[in-house]
């Protein structure tokens, strides 16, 4: 569940926007060997919180071949103004895994309500095990300082988690990293106590089109629950192409300076300048603390 973020009602769409429609999610071509494999965990609340977040840069890093999985710590019963409950659950279910699928990344939701999430140890245990299992190398999640308490306490589960990986006496069933990821978060607009500092920035502008077609599939919640809740239902077009193109621009998001000086620093001030859309992540101060030449090795698109 996402409310509408800072919208570039300007974006207008690409002519590759019907080719997208046809072709949908195209495999990675450029598989990788295991051992060379990037391996990133993104953890949302919602099944739709990763997809909006950071779902051109999960885009991306498998269409190079490497490792993405989106976790949603609940299981969504209770975003829908008409249903809710186990229905629901397992509708949003089949939603993620056909977003997973468009996205090119594997999809799992745990089985925890939605609207009642506490950060108790039940669920850090839950959180931890997901990270351990995945061996991430990289793991993105909230801030705790959103609008949403699910979103505010899945941040806090994955920075309570963020040591936790590598104790072998804490959930000794699933063996301890060997090495502590990068926990990343992704980009919000919430000021208090502080606002989001961008660090490293996606340009997602190539695959735009397929995180909407992507982002398409969680219909529950683009087309139902959230211009519901947001009062602009009525905006929603019928026609399933036209919908589309109404998404893309319903959830674009624009790029702020702070974003657009980091698209500079990591793609030289030119390329950055032709930019259409990114991604914008801040390292966490727990985990292992990336530096420059980190961030290229695990952000590899970054390689000018
Ligand atoms: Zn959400």
């Amino acid at each position: 569940m996402k409310i509408k973020q800072k919208l570039n009602l300007s974006q207008s769409l690409l002519p590759v926007f019907a080719f997208w429609l046809i072709l949908g999610y195209v495999p990675g071509v450029n598989a990788q060997p295991d051992s060379k494999k990037i391996r990133i965990i993104m953890i949302g609340a919602h099944p739709d919180d990763c997809d909006q977040d950071a779902g051109g840069t999960a885009a991306i890093f498998a269409s190079m071949g490497h490792a993405v999985k989106f976790v949603s710590v609940t299981n969504g019963d209770a975003g829908h103004q008409t249903e809710g409950g186990g229905a629901l659950a397992k509708r949003r279910m089949a939603e993620a895994k056909e977003a997973g699928k468009r996205f090119g990344v594997e999809y799992e939701v745990l089985n925890n309500h939605d609207g009642e999430l506490i950060p108790n140890l039940d669920v850090r245990l839950q959180v931890i095990k997901k990270i351990r299992e995945w061996n991430a190398d990289v793991v993105i999640a909230p801030r705790p300082n959103d609008y949403h308490p699910d979103h505010r306490y899945t941040g806090i589960l994955v920075q309570d988690a963020a040591y936790m990986v590598a104790v072998p006496n804490v959930a000794p069933d699933v063996p301890p990293l060997k090495k502590n990821p990068v926990f990343l978060y992704f980009q919000d607009f919430f000021q208090k106590p502080n606002s989001f500092r961008p660090d490293i920035a996606i340009d997602i502008s190539q695959v735009f089109d397929q995180k909407i077609n992507a982002m398409d599939a969680h219909e529950s919640q683009m087309y139902e629950w959230l211009p519901w809740i947001g009062g602009y239902a009525e905006q929603v077009p019928k026609n399933n192409i036209e919908r589309k193109k109404w998404l893309a621009q319903n959830r674009a998001v624009k790029i702020t300076p702070e974003v657009r000086r980091m698209l500079e620093k990591w793609y030289g001030k030119e390329k950055a300048a032709l930019v259409q859309h990114a991604e914008a992540f801040e390292i966490c101060e727990y985990g292992m603390r990336p530096d420059d030449e980190d961030i290229m090795r695990l952000f590899p698109m970054l390689k000018k």
